[in-house]
Formats: C-alpha cells, structure tokens, sequence
C-alpha cells in the first residue's frame, strides 16, 4: 500500500520514534508546529477519522491512553492539545490517521 505512515510503521521510512508498542506508533512530527509536537498512529491502517467504526474505535481509545501516559513523560501537564485533521478541507495531507499532539507553548483557540 501506497502510505506513507504504514512505511514508517514498517521502518522504510525512518522516524524519531517517541514510543512504540505492538499496536500504536508515536513519532516527532517532521516539521513541528509547537516545541513538543509529536504524531501517534495505529499500526492498522484507517485512513482517517471518519473511518472509525465500532471494530476499530478500540484503536482510538488506547491512542488516547498512550497520549495520556506520554503527556505525563514529557511533562506536559500544563496543557497541550490532540487534533486529528479529516479530508481537504481540514488539510488532512496524509492518508493513515494520526493525533497531533501539541505542547509546550500557548496555543490559541479557535484555531485558524
Ligand atoms: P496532516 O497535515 O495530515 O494533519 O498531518 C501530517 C503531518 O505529518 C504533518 O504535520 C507533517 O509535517 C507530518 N509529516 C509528513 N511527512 C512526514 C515524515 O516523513 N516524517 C514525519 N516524522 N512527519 C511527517
Ligand atoms: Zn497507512
């Protein structure tokens, strides 16, 4: 499959891995939008939020639980933000869900 993410789960592409297990990837974001700005995927390939269904929502909530326990590693108890982009109009650029996860600096609301 033509994917970027499913390549760097696959290691052909290589990434700055912030955790790994045998059902998520979270890796730095290439070009970060925030001094802590990191991206969690599912290793099952869902092409975006809007393909979430009740046999996969089970990926969803165990992403959240790994933002959780990483948010409290990086020491990002002062807040930080989790957003998943979905289609064109949100600027959705590749096709394999990801949570943004955002920290360390103010972040405004709402966004742009
Ligand atoms: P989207 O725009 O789809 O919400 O988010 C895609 C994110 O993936 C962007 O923030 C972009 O910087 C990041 N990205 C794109 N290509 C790569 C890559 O090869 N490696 C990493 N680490 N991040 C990437
Ligand atoms: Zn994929």
């Amino acid at each position: 499959m033509d994917c970027l993410f499913c390549k760097i789960i696959a290691g052909e592409i290589p990434s700055n891995k912030v955790y790994e297990d045998e059902r998520v990837l979270a890796f730095y974001d290439i070009d970060p939008k925030a001094p802590v700005h990191f991206l969690v995927i599912p290793k099952k390939h869902i092409a975006s939020a809007s393909e979430i269904t009740a046999q996969n929502s089970g990926e969803v909530a165990y992403i959240f639980e790994v933002i959780a326990k990483l948010a409290k590693e990086l020491g990002l108890e002062s807040g930080y933000r989790v957003v998943t982009n979905v289609g064109e109009d949100a600027g959705q650029t590749v096709k394999h869900m990801h949570f943004h996860v955002l920290g360390k600096r103010l972040l405004s609301w709402p966004p742009g």
